[in-house]
């Protein structure tokens, strides 16, 4: 893994939470971009190399509302940059952490990406994602 590609933060009302992050940071999101398969709409913050994301709930189905609904706002997951996805998922699956998913898919931002369950990994959720030329 190449680094803290971003930190996903679960929040009720995209526009408050732009507004609020944009006053801790000191500077504004640069894109809002709806994932329509994920149920989720997202708000980037650049932050040197990394980022933080925001992700907020299209839908009571979303993942996002029934983070909300347990657990409330707050961290959400954490993502890590890597060069060969499927790679690194074999890698992790083979250590014993869970993936979510078989294939990586496509996640906000252009990117491929694939998540490993909480409970394998002292509960935090784990995201990959690589660039999307370099699939
Ligand atoms: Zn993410």
């Amino acid at each position: 893994m190449k680094k803290i590609e971003h930190i996903g933060i679960a929040v009720r009302d995209l526009a408050k939470a732009n507004a609020l992050f944009a006053a801790l940071l000191g500077r504004e999101h640069y894109k809002v971009e709806e994932v329509v398969s994920e149920g989720v709409k997202t708000s980037f913050f650049e932050m040197g190399e990394s980022k933080i994301e925001l992700l907020a709930a299209t839908g009571p189905d979303s993942p996002i509302a029934r983070f909300l609904e347990k657990r409330g706002e707050g961290v959400h997951h954490i993502a890590f940059a890597v060069d060969d996805i499927r790679a690194e998922m074999r890698r992790l699956a083979e250590a014993g952490f869970q993936p979510l998913q078989e294939e990586p898919r496509l996640g906000a931002d252009g990117k491929w990406v694939a998540f490993f369950h909480p409970k394998t990994t002292a509960g935090v959720l784990i995201e990959l994602c690589q660039d999307r030329e370099e699939a």
